[in-house]
Order: structure tokens, then sequence, then C-alpha cells
């Protein structure tokens, strides 16, 4: 079952697209205009608020990278600066035993004012502790470690960052950051060493505060992975050189952003990464996916879903309006017709006011009014005016013979015979009252009014209806005829008129009846 709307629709809102309607028609384009720039604004948010994130990560990762690369630079700074200083020592004042203890004590004095460094060693060129920080009782030999090996070998005057190890002393993670001393012949004389807390890394890279996904790290040049957070010790020392971080920086430069896969856990992340200015280490700084765009994917549903909701509440409303102003015109198509057919009706009933219901003759309104209009012409027109009065004779006792009914039906053919004999279009036959009847003649003179009233009255005796107590056995009228030349009361002439045609009637019927009468 078709709703009224629905049926509003298939009647009258297909005619709105078309050339009839242009306006509506403009107006759905503007509407459907509008809901789609509504949605490719919220597109367009939307995708630059993408946009916004991702330059902000990218701000991000680089700071940190930044960050990262300043703060180690300034623990091997300090190293750096410590071992210098401990090799010029050795240097002039060689490794007696009296300068030993005075080494000893310089170390642990240099130990105890630096942050961050787990113990100040200097060894002999097969390893063995000449001094430490530790004190005077602490021993040892490292003669086996990577770095011992590399300076014995390596004439390199510079400083040497070794992979991290867990310390014989302490037992923590350290990075030993070493330097060559030789004799003044340059014969290799030993090595000196700080040992770098690896924990003091840490608390930077805590201090990042990255999410469990996010990472950051620094290796080697040659890819030997220092530290990583999350710290996990089983990929300390890892190789980490044919990972894209890596091969971005032997490939693209010294620093660099970019979507790149962990080696260690295989993980897309957003890096940036920086080589230290001064020493062989790259740092770097990861954000995952979840990291960058954390609730914009609520942010991008709900504003999509809000600019979706948005548009369909407006077209909801559209269309309602659309339909208002369908059923408005359906309204007004409908009002026009309705005022039409009343107009008709009304034009129906008019007539019908004008006319006699039994004979269909005008009727005595009508004739009044006709009487009036067509002696005020005549008046104007200096012409004459003429009337016929007519009643038909012994007509009560025609009723008592053969009954009203009867009489209605000789009314109506009497009417009949005083239509067929009135031929002129101006004339006006009426239905005066009762049994009596009346035709006005403006125009006429009177012999061509009584000629008119004659042929009524043959008229009517040629119906030939029967009339039992009539001398002539049939019904018959008698008639008065009056014609007057308006003068200046046209009222007072519509009186005249009237009471001549009257007294001549009632002189035909005195006369014997069935017969017209003329003025004399
Ligand atoms: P006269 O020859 O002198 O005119 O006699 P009459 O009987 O016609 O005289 P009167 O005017 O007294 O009677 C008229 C009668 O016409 C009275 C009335 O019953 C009858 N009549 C008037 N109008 C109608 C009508 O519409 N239908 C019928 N059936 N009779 C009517
Ligand atoms: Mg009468
Ligand atoms: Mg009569």
């Amino acid at each position: 079952m078709p709703t009224q709307d629905q049926s509003i629709i298939g009647q009258r809102l297909q005619p709105l697209g078309s050339k009839k309607r242009p306006v509506l028609a403009w107006m759905s384009i503007g509407f459907a205009v509008l809901c789609a720039l509504m949605i490719l604004a919220a597109a367009w948010i939307v995708f630059s608020s993408h946009e916004v994130r991702m330059r902000e990560a990218r701000l991000t990762t680089q700071n940190m990278a930044r960050m990262l690369a300043a703060q180690a630079t300034m623990e091997i700074k300090i190293a750096d600066v410590l071992l210098e200083n401990i090799v010029e020592r050795v240097r002039h004042e060689g490794s007696g035993e009296a300068a030993r203890e005075r080494l000893r004590a310089h170390l642990e004095q240099l130990a105890k004012g630096s942050d961050g460094i787990s113990g100040l060693f200097v060894l002999d060129q097969d390893g063995a502790w000449v001094a430490s920080s530790l004190g005077a009782s602490a021993s040892g030999n490292n003669g086996e470690r990577d770095y011992f090996s590399f300076h014995k070998e390596h004439k390199q005057s510079t400083v040497h960052i070794g992979a991290p190890l867990l310390s014989k002393s302490t037992g923590h993670w350290v990075i030993p950051v070493s330097r060559r001393i030789e004799l003044a012949d340059g014969t290799f004389a030993g090595v000196a060493l700080v040992a770098l807390q690896l924990d003091s890394f840490e608390r930077a890279y805590d201090s990042l505060n990255l999410s469990e996904a996010g990472t950051a790290f620094f290796a080697l040049n040659d890819g030997t992975l220092m530290y990583r957070r999350p710290f996990d010790a089983g990929v300390i020392g890892m190789n980490v050189s044919s990972g894209d971080v890596l091969t971005a920086y032997r490939e693209k430069g010294p620093t660099g952003t970019g979507f790149m896969t962990a080696k260690v856990d295989g993980l897309e992340r957003l890096y940036s990464y920086r080589h230290l200015d001064q020493y062989p280490l790259i740092v770097a700084a990861g954000l995952s996916h979840e990291d960058i765009f954390a609730d914009w994917d609520w942010l991008a549903a709900e504003i999509l879903g809000a600019t979706f909701g948005a548009v369909a509440a407006l077209a909801w409303l559209f269309r309602k309006l659309m339909l208002q102003i369908a059923l408005r015109e359906q309204i007004e198509i409908a009002l026009r017709s309705t005022g039409a057919e009343l107009e008709k009706a009304n034009a129906g009933l008019q007539a019908m006011a004008m006319k006699d219901g039994l004979t269909g003759l005008a009727n005595r309104r009508a004739f009044d009014e006709a009487l009036d209009h067509e002696t005020r012409r005549a008046q104007r027109d200096h012409k004459l005016v003429s009337l016929i009065m007519l009643d038909v004779d012994f007509f009560k006792k025609f009723n008592d013979n053969y009954g009203h009914q009867a009489g209605d039906e000789c009314l109506r053919a009497i009417a009949g015979a005083i239509a067929a004999n009135v031929g002129r279009s101006e004339d006006l036959a009426a239905r005066y009252g009762g049994e009596e009847f009346a035709v006005l003649m403006p125009g006429a003179d009177i012999e061509g009014a009584l000629h008119v009233a004659e042929a009524i009255r043959q008229g009517v005796t040629a119906l030939n209806i029967s009339h039992a107590a009539s001398a002539t056995g049939t019904v018959t009228i008698s008639l008065g005829v009056a014609t007057i030349a308006p003068g200046q009361d046209h009222s007072a002439d519509q009186q005249i008129l009237i009471q001549q045609a009257d007294a001549l009637l009632y002189q035909s019927k005195s006369n014997g009846r069935n017969r017209v009468t003329g003025p004399t």
C-alpha cells in the first residue's frame, strides 16, 4: 500500500525535475552540491589531521635522535677527556711503585668526581691491572678483551669504543672506552680504560617516555648494537649492520627519517637516525604506527560519522521540504479547480434562481428585472415596449375536475405554446404567478404584440386540452396587450404598462374569455 507521501511523490515530485520546475531542480542540485562539499570538507579534515600526525611524529623522532646523540657524545667525551688525562700522566710519571700508588689515588679521585663511571683502569702491555679506581687490593687482567687486542695491534692514538660487556669487577653491563699507552719510541705499553655504566644510557632512554611499541637504540658504525630500549641483554652486541637503519646511514648519509623495519623485532616504525659528529656511533629512535595514530582512527570515524549523520538529517529535512512544496502545489491546483467548479455551480444556481421550476420559463423575479432594464433602455433609445399578460380561463375548475397534477401538466403545456410563439431573441416569456403569464417585447409596437398574442392564444387552443367546465370544452386563455413609449419616469412606466395589460386582460375575461384585447 503506498502511503500518502509516496502517492504524492509519484504524482507530483516527478515534474519537479522537469523544465516546468527549474527552481526546484536547481534547489535539488544545490543541495546535492552542499552535501558533497560537506563530505569533501570532512574528508579533507581527516586527511590533513593524518598529515599533521605524520609531521609531528617526524619532528618527535628527529628531536629524540638529536637528544640521544647529544647524550652519547657527552658521555663518551667525558670518558675521552679522562683517558687523555690518564695517558698523559702515565707517560710523564712512568709506572714505578710510587707512581703506581699516586696513579691509583688519582684514578679513585677521578672516578668519585664522575657520574656514570663504573671504573677507571690502567693496564700494562700484558693486560694486567697497573692501577684502578677500585682500590689498592683490586687486581686483574684484561688481556683477553677485544679492546686490549685492538690497541696492541693498532697504533691508533684516538679513543676506542668497544661493545658492551659484563664487568669482571662489578658484574654490571659496561661500555669500555679506551686509549693506547705507548712509550716514547712508540712501542705498546698498555691501555687506559674507562668503563662506562650502561645504566646511565638506560636513564636517558627511559626519559624519552616511549610506548611499548616504540624503540630507541645506539650502535657502533660496524653495526654492533650497544643498547636498545626496551632493554634485552640478549640483543646487546648483536650485529644490525644489515638492518634498515644502518643501510640507510650507509646509503643516504649521517641523518635521516622514514618508515623502516627493525632488525631486532621485525616491526615497521617511523625512525629517525643520526650519526655522532665525533665518534663512530649511530643513535636512532622509532615510533610505531599505534604511537603516531593513537586515537586518530576514532577521531576520523567520529568526524566522518558526524558528517554523514548531518548529511542524512539534512537530506531527510530537504525531502520533507520538497514534499511540503509538492503538497502545497497540489492543494493549490485542487483549490483552483474547486473555485472553477464553485463558479460554475454559482452560475447554475443563478440561472435556476431566474427560472420557474414548473414551466422552465423566466420567473417573476427575472421578469421584474427585465422589465426594469428594458423600460430604462427604451427610455434611452426612445423605443416602444410592449407587454402581453395572459391568464388561463376557469383554471380553478380545471384543477377541481382533473386534479392539481393535471393542472401542473396543463400549465407546462401552455408555457410550451407561449415559448413556441415568442420568436425574437430579445422577447422574454415569463410565468407571472399562478396561472398567469407575461411576454415582454422590447422594441415591439402594438401590432406586433397583438400578433404574437393572437398566435399564443391559437397555440393554446391548438393544444386541445379537454376542459369540461369550459364553454369551448378545451383549455383557453385570455390576453391583454399594452404598449408604451417610456417617458421620464421608468418606474411609473412599468406600473402603467402592467396595469394597462392587466386591465385589458380582464377586459378579455369579462368579454367572454378566450380572446386578445388591445388598447382601443
Ligand atoms: P378565471 O377564468 O376568471 O380566471 O377563473 P379561474 O378559475 O382561473 O380563476 P382564479 O384566478 O380564481 O383561479 C385560479 C386557480 O389556479 C386557483 C389555483 O388553484 C390555480 N392555480 C394557481 N397556480 C397553480 C399551479 O401552479 N398549479 C395548479 N394546478 N393550479 C394552480
Ligand atoms: Mg388567475
Ligand atoms: Mg384564471
